[in-house]
C-alpha cells in the first residue's frame, strides 16, 4: 500500500493507465490538426476525434452530432447558461437554478444577473435536494432555462432529474444538467431524463484534465446556443478553437471504459464506501452524515465529526488525502455554502470531511483509513473540553460563555 492514500476523487480522478496508453500516439507522432482536411495528418486525428465523440455520446444516450468538445465542465456550463441567455433573450430572461450548484453555475448566473437576467436560486431540503414541485412553482412566463446538477460534488446527493425533466418538458423550457460528478459513475440517458443540454468533464472520470463535453440536443427541440468563444467556427460554431486531440482521445477512452465497467465499479466502490461509513459510525459517536443516505453518489461520503475541527482532523490525517468543506472553496475559511444551504450549522459545517472513493481505492486502504480516522478523532476529542461537557450531559446551548 502506497501512502498517502488518495480519497479525494470528487475533486479529480487519476488518469487510468489505459487512457494514457490511448493518448500517447496523439502526443507524439499523430500531431495533425483535426481541422486540416487536405492531408492524412488531419484525417487521422479527425477520425480519432469522431471515434471519441461516439464513445461519449453512447455513455449518455445521445447522437454523436450532439457532442461539443470544450475545455471542461466549467466551460460547458458557461456556454449553457450564457449561450442560452443570449440566444433566447427575446423569449425571456429568467433562469432557475439551486443554491448548492457548483461555482461554475452560480458565478455564471451572477454574471447574467448583471446583464439583465433574473435568477431564482432554489433552496434545498436537509439532504441537499430540490424537488420537481419546487421547480414547477418557480417557473414564470419569462423562464428560458432550468439548470441543475445531477449530483452534488460535496455531499453526493442525486437530484430527481427525470422528474424535473418532465416538468421542464411540460412547460417547454430548456433543461441543462451539470453531470460532472455522475457521467461515468451512474447511468445517464438524455432522452429518458428529458435533458436538453448536459455538461461533463473528463478528469472526473479517469480521463485527462482540461477537456470536457457539452451535449446539445438537436431534435425535439433543436437547441441553439450563442457561442462564448468566437473563432474558426469549430464544433459547429458552438466552441471555436483547435481541438485538444490527445485530451479528446483520452476522454473518449475514459468514456468507453466507464460504459463497460460502470455497473460493477459502482457496486464495488459503494460497498467500500458503506464499509467506511458503518465502521466510523459504529466506533465513534456524535457523527452526522451530510447528504442523502440513499440517493447519493456511490463514491461519496461526507461526515461531520462534532467537537472536532475539520482542519485539525485533516492535519492529523496527513496520510489520507480528503477535503474539508468543498475542494473548490477550501482556500477560504468560510464554511461550505452547500452545507449552509442544507441548514447544517456553522459549528458542524466546520467539522465536515468529504471522503471521495474511486476506481483505484482498495479494501486495504479503507481499513487503514478507518483505523486512522477513529484514532485521530478520539485523540482530538480527548483534548476537547466541549466534548467532555457534552458527554457529562451538559447542554452546551445553556452555557453562558463569556467573551473577554
Ligand atoms: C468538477 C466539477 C465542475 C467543473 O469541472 P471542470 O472540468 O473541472 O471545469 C462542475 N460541476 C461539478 C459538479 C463538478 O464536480
Amino acid at each position: 500500500m502506497r501512502l498517502p492514500i488518495y480519497l479525494d476523487n470528487n475533486s479529480t480522478t487519476p488518469l487510468d493507465p489505459r487512457v494514457l496508453e490511448a493518448m500517447m500516439p496523439f502526443l507524439t507522432e499523430k500531431f495533425g490538426n483535426a481541422a486540416s482536411r487536405s492531408h492524412a495528418f488531419g484525417w487521422e486525428t479527425e477520425e480519432a476525434v469522431e471515434k471519441s465523440r461516439a464513445s461519449i455520446a453512447k455513455l449518455i444516450g445521445a447522437n454523436l452530432k450532439e457532442i461539443v468538445f470544450t475545455s471542461g465542465a466549467t466551460e460547458s456550463i458557461n456556454i449553457a447558461l450564457k449561450g442560452a441567455a443570449e440566444m433566447y433573450s427575446e423569449k425571456g430572461n429568467h433562469i432557475i437554478t439551486a443554491a448548492t450548484e457548483h461555482k461554475a453555475t452560480l458565478d455564471s448566473a451572477k454574471y447574467l444577473e448583471k446583464h439583465g437576467c433574473t435568477v431564482t436560486y432554489l433552496p434545498v431540503d436537509k439532504f441537499g435536494a430540490v424537488s420537481p414541485e419546487q421547480v414547477k412553482a418557480a417557473i414564470t412566463d419569462k423562464t428560458i432555462l432550468i439548470s441543475l446538477m445531477h449530483a452534488n460534488n460535496e455531499i453526493g446527493t442525486i437530484h430527481p432529474i427525470e422528474e424535473i425533466g418532465k416538468v421542464a418538458k411540460e412547460a417547454g423550457i430548456l433543461f441543462h444538467v451539470d453531470a460532472a460528478q455522475t457521467a461515468g459513475k451512474i447511468p445517464i440517458d438524455v432522452e429518458k431524463m428529458g435533458i436538453d443540454i448536459l455538461s461533463i468533464s473528463a478528469h472526473k472520470m479517469y480521463g485527462p484534465k482540461g477537456v470536457g463535453g457539452l451535449y446539445v440536443r438537436r431534435t425535439n427541440p433543436r437547441v441553439r446556443l450563442s457561442p462564448v468563444v468566437h473563432g474558426g467556427g469549430h464544433e459547429r460554431g458552438f466552441r471555436s478553437g483547435t481541438l485538444n486531440v490527445a485530451g479528446i482521445v483520452g476522454f473518449g477512452k475514459a468514456a468507453e471504459l466507464c460504459s463497460q465497467e460502470m455497473a460493477q465499479e459502482a457496486v464495488r466502490v459503494s460497498a467500500l464506501r458503506d464499509k467506511l461509513k458503518n465502521a466510523l459510525f459504529s466506533q465513534l459517536d456524535e457523527l452526522f452524515l451530510n447528504g442523502d443516505p440513499i440517493k447519493r453518489l456511490p463514491n461519496n461520503l461526507n461526515i461531520s465529526f462534532a467537537f472536532v475541527e475539520g482542519e485539525a482532523l485533516m492535519m492529523g490525517l496527513k496520510e489520507v488525502a480528503v477535503s474539508s468543506g468543498s475542494a473548490c472553496t477550501s482556500a477560504s475559511l468560510e464554511p461550505s455554502y452547500v452545507l449552509k444551504a442544507m441548514g447544517v450549522g456553522e459549528e458542524l459545517a466546520h467539522t465536515s470531511i468529504r471522503f471521495g472513493l474511486g476506481r483505484f481505492t482498495t479494501a486495504e486502504e479503507i481499513d487503514f483509513v478507518i483505523e486512522k480516522v477513529v484514532g485521530v478523532v478520539k485523540k482530538l476529542r480527548d483534548m476537547s473540553p466541549l466534548y467532555e461537557m457534552a458527554k457529562e450531559g451538559i447542554d452546551l446551548k445553556s452555557v453562558q460563555w463569556t467573551t473577554h
